[in-house]
Order: C-alpha cells, then sequence, then structure tokens
C-alpha cells in the first residue's frame, strides 16, 4: 500500500543512507545499490506516487515535473550524448519490489533490449 512506510520514504528523511546525486523542491536521486549499468541511478518524487499506475489519478502538472525532473537528472549524470534508458517497474510481473515510485536512469553502456 501507498501509505505503507517503505525503504525509500525512509532515504528520503535521511534515516537511511543513500548516495544522493540530486535534490530538489520535486525529486530526490540516488544511485542504485546493486547497479545494472555504470551509471544506475533511481529518481523518486518527494511527494510520494506509489506505482505508476497511480499517475492517472493524479495532478497532470504534477507528473509532467516529475518527468522533467528525471531528464533534468539524466542530463546532470552527463548521459545526454550518448543517451541512456529510464525504466518505471509497476506491479509484480512489473517486478516492482519498492511500492515508492521510482524511475531508473540507467547508461554509461549500450544497453541491450529486450529487456527480461
Ligand atoms: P524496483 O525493482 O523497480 O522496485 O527497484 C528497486 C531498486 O531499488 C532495485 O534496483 C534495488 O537494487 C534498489 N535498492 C534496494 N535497496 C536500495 C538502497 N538501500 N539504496 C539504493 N537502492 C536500493
Amino acid at each position: 500500500m501507498a501509505d505503507d512506510v517503505t525503504l525509500f520514504d525512509r532515504i528520503l528523511k535521511k534515516e537511511i543512507p543513500a548516495q544522493i546525486v540530486h535534490e530538489d523542491e520535486c525529486v530526490l536521486a540516488f544511485r542504485d545499490i546493486n547497479p545494472q549499468a555504470p551509471i544506475h541511478v533511481l529518481v523518486i518524487p518527494k511527494k510520494k506516487i506509489g506505482r505508476f499506475a497511480d499517475l492517472k489519478s493524479r495532478d497532470a502538472a504534477e507528473v509532467g515535473l516529475f518527468f522533467q525532473h528525471v531528464a533534468l537528472v539524466a542530463e546532470r549524470l552527463g548521459l545526454e550524448p550518448n543517451g541512456y534508458r529510464v525504466v518505471i517497474n509497476n506491479g509484480r510481473d512489473g517486478q516492482q519490489t519498492v511500492e515508492y515510485m521510482h524511475a531508473h536512469i540507467l547508461g554509461g553502456r549500450g544497453l541491450t533490449w529486450p529487456p527480461g
């Protein structure tokens, strides 16, 4: 449930350490503890959203702002020239393991497709 306190709630509150790469009024971005690419950063909205599917009932400006910030973080990580991938896992079949919506930014190498 989105009301449950998740690992990422605790990272946002700085109760659990993380390698933070960017923070502003809208998002927190930190390195994934189990990176799947040379650069693997997670971006979470400060205003909690449980999962991607919940975006349907959120304010469109809030949703747009989140994705703009994901792009901003990717740019700051130096990924724009070569490109990168943004992944949001949703629910059980999507392999979402933390019920706090997060965008994975993956880059720093040529990524393969399709994903598993
Ligand atoms: P997902 O499977 O899409 O829910 O992604 C959750 C991600 O959180 C995984 O890629 C994990 O490696 C990552 N993760 C788990 N614990 C931590 C942590 N303490 N700090 C940073 N990333 C974490």
